[in-house]
């Protein structure tokens, strides 16, 4: 993988913006919408947004990039940010940082592996982070740091959470429940399960539109506009170690073929949105509800496969000479 920074060309990604946008509204075959969570299941596939916010702070936006959606599995990335701020290596005492294989929300590892989730990317593995910092904050308090995280990223502005979608959430939850109650019986939850469920479906139904993700991302772009996202040395060693657990991570079962046909560093949620980082290039969102069978945006994932095709933003090294 190259980490060299590349010549950002603005009008060239203005372009790449307005085209794929075009195509990705044409597309006939749009996935479909999760089931897992009711009022998600009635998002209009129909819709497809894009923000990419480049490390001089451009913001070069398409579609409908100002819709707020629901971040879902997006958030596991702020949990994680913050866990790791907080206990440092340790964290890895209970958690691993291997692809599962599995979907993001299998069980059968869980067995296999003695309560010690794959990675912090499956729900196990992002339960057992929310538990991790639950140890030293009630769950209302967590909630806050992450909502206080994306805050002080977007300065301020105002962003919601979708109390409706959490509850559908937590409802629905009996296999997040069965994964946080394996782990405990293996000993790696502490907390009352009750309070980590109820944490973590309150930050996945944080509502972010692409442009707010993309700005959020920043503090993954370790080059970038402001000090923020050009963090002081441990924080940007913890964003590559992060962006390392998002390649090969980041979309569950779907890891590889992402990592093959997009080439950067991602997460997805299940409500069709993506961030992806681009190493000190860019920060990038997409959102389009109807998902592929991995449950990540198939859209989305299309739209990003032509963004690094056109502008050879590729982690692994640039095919064009300038
Ligand atoms: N809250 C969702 C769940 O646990 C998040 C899953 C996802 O976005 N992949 O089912």
């Amino acid at each position: 993988m190259t980490a060299q920074p590349q010549p950002i060309d603005l009008p060239a990604v203005k372009d790449a913006v307005e085209e794929i946008t075009k195509e990705m509204f044409a597309c006939s075959d749009r996935g479909e919408a999760t089931k897992r969570i009711g009022p998600l299941s009635e998002v209009d596939t129909r819709q497809f947004g894009i923000a990419i916010l480049t490390r001089e702070g451009d913001l070069v936006c398409g579609g409908d990039a100002d819709t707020p959606f629901s971040i879902q599995s997006i958030s596991k990335v702020f949990s994680l940010e913050l866990a790791l701020e907080r206990y440092g290596e340790k964290l890895w005492d209970r958690c691993g940082r291997d692809p599962s294989g599995d979907p993001f929300n299998s069980i059968i590892d869980l067995e296999r592996h003695k309560g010690h989730p794959r990675n912090p990317f499956v729900n196990a593995g992002a339960l057992v982070v929310i538990d991790a910092l639950l140890d030293a904050l009630s769950a209302d308090e967590e909630v806050q740091a992450v909502i206080d995280f994306v805050a002080r990223l977007l300065d301020g502005e105002a962003f919601s959470l979708n109390e409706e979608i959490a509850e559908a959430d937590r409802t629905g939850s009996h296999l997040n429940r069965a994964l946080l109650s394996l782990a405990k019986h293996f000993g790696n939850v502490n907390n009352a399960i009750a309070d980590v469920l109820r944490a973590y479906v309150r930050q996945c139904a944080i509502e972010l539109s692409c442009r707010q993700l993309a700005r959020v991302g920043r503090f993954l772009m370790l080059e970038g506009p402001d000090d923020r996202a050009c963090p002081r040395e441990d924080a940007a060693r913890r964003a590559r170690r992060i962006l390392a657990l998002m390649m090969t991570s980041g979309q569950y079962d779907g890891a590889g073929e992402f990592a093959y046909r997009v080439g950067l560093p991602a997460k997805s949620g299940i409500g069709g949105g993506i961030l992806a980082i681009a190493p000190n290039t860019a920060s990038i969102a997409v959102w389009s509800p109807g998902l592929d069978e991995s449950g990540n945006s198939l859209l989305g994932t299309r739209a990003l496969e032509m963004l690094t095709d056109r502008l050879d933003w590729s982690s692994f090294g640039r095919v064009r000479t300038r």
